[in-house]
């Protein structure tokens, strides 16, 4: 009798185990590190559960392969949180964020700024999370970890115990989880916008109202480049936000600095981030639209040293691709006109569905057309507290390279 208990199927309050049994073959990419589990791969789920809940992922044999956040709303119906058998419960995401906290202590990073929890990357798919100095800023995109949410602030007040956690799940992937946008205070009251100290410039950060969770932490590295590069230059940054790349060009040394973006509220920030760091001097943020300037710099004959170009994806399908690319080469193009001899183009994409050789194409058709000769001198990618799976390309969406024109 005894056997026959401890070889039979894993228990739960009398009830076997829910789970979902995938068809056969559709292990692979789970088994080489992949994180999701797609609708059409699962050939039937068993036993008592809901969406939201964890249960076991197995194989078409019923041997059990990993255990997952289940949700049947979405075309995603598994999100792998652990590739042993283990309790989710409890200690489980507390370890998790603490276990990413120590990765990044091992990489040197800035323990005071930057991506602390990085969803998927950090084994814990659907949770974001970013540090300001005393503010943690989370974004919470499955309905697995929206059940969580109680837990999470918990685990995020004992490991960091910071001033306040502000959520900004106000994100449309939310929908396809069948979650509703979701933003405010999680814990604790924000008096002032967060000030940062990052790569010595003091930089406010609109938490509330700010694109992402206020700024792009992805950019960081890139960001020293662009400090690298300024020396006595003159600096266009065209999609500047609230001036990630300006003020550490500005920083690094450039003569002026032009700062430009459509939405008026990143440009005033910008602007008061400049006064901060005593930059104002060398430095000027306009509202307007990047593609009408840069064609009305390119005629008036104005020129730079070096010019950035982060624009906001332009597309988030696989079938935009061609407007895209469009765009792409339009700004590259003007950009790499206005560029003197020897000046840099750091130009970026964070189009997951632009590949790094598809962007390389359109920039050097971009050259071509401008008639400019260019070398490429960097090929950068998202900062490192954003890690990449190599299993799961879909983790690696950003693209910067630096190019010197000759
Ligand atoms: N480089 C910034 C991030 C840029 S995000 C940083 O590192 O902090 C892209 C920015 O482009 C957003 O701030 C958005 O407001 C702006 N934007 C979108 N369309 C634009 C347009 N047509 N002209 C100028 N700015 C635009």
């Amino acid at each position: 009798m005894q056997g026959r208990v401890a070889d039979s199927p894993l228990l739960f309050c009398g009830m076997p185990m829910p789970s979902m049994i995938l068809r056969k073959g559709r292990d692979q990419r789970l088994k080489a590190g992949h994180p999701w589990i797609y609708a059409g791969e699962v050939e039937r789920f068993r036993g008592e559960f809901q969406d939201g809940d964890v249960i076991d992922v197995k194989d078409h044999r019923e041997r059990p392969l990993a255990c997952a956040h289940v949700n049947r709303q979405s075309q995603i119906v598994g999100r792998v949180l652990s590739l042993q058998r283990e309790p989710v419960e409890g200690a489980f995401l507390r370890t998790r964020i603490a276990d990413a906290i120590a990765c990044r202590k091992r990489l040197g990073l800035d323990p005071g700024v930057g991506r602390v929890v990085y969803s998927e990357a950090d084994f814990l798919p659907g949770l974001i999370v970013d540090r300001y100095g005393g503010w943690l800023v989370a974004q919470i995109l499955t309905l697995g970890m929206d059940r969580w949410r109680g837990r999470i602030v918990e685990a995020l007040r004992e490991l960091f115990q910071p001033e306040g956690i502000y959520e900004r799940s106000d994100m449309s992937v939310r929908e396809h989880e069948g979650l509703p946008v979701a933003k405010g205070p999680l814990w604790g009251e924000m008096r002032d916008l967060p000030e940062v100290l990052l790569d010595g410039l003091r930089l406010r950060v609109d938490v509330v109202n700010g694109q992402k969770t206020g700024l792009f932490l992805d950019q960081r590295q890139n960001w020293a480049l662009a400090g690298r590069y300024a020396q006595g230059a003159r600096v266009l940054d065209a999609f500047c936000y609230t001036g990630g790349f300006a003020l550490h060009a500005a920083k690094g040394g450039a003569a002026s600095v032009l700062g430009l973006d459509i939405s008026e509220d990143a440009v005033a920030l910008a602007r008061s981030n400049a006064a901060l760091n005593d930059l104002e001097g060398r430095c000027t943020f306009e509202a307007g639209n990047a593609f009408d300037r840069l064609r009305g710099l390119d005629s008036q004959g104005e020129r730079f040293d070096l010019v950035v170009l982060d624009p906001p994806s332009f597309t988030r399908s696989k079938g935009a691709v061609e407007g895209a690319v469009r765009g792409y080469k339009e700004i590259n193009l003007r950009a790499l006109k206005i560029l003197n001899p020897g000046g840099v183009l750091i130009t970026c994409s964070c189009s997951y569905h632009m590949s790094e050789e598809a962007f390389r194409a359109v920039i050097n058709e971009a050259a071509q057309d401008a008639r400019r000769r260019v070398r490429l001198v960097e090929v950068r990618t998202q900062a490192p507290d954003h890690p990449i799976l190599p299993a799961a390309k879909e983790t690696q969406y950003l693209k910067c390279l630096a190019l010197q024109v000759v």
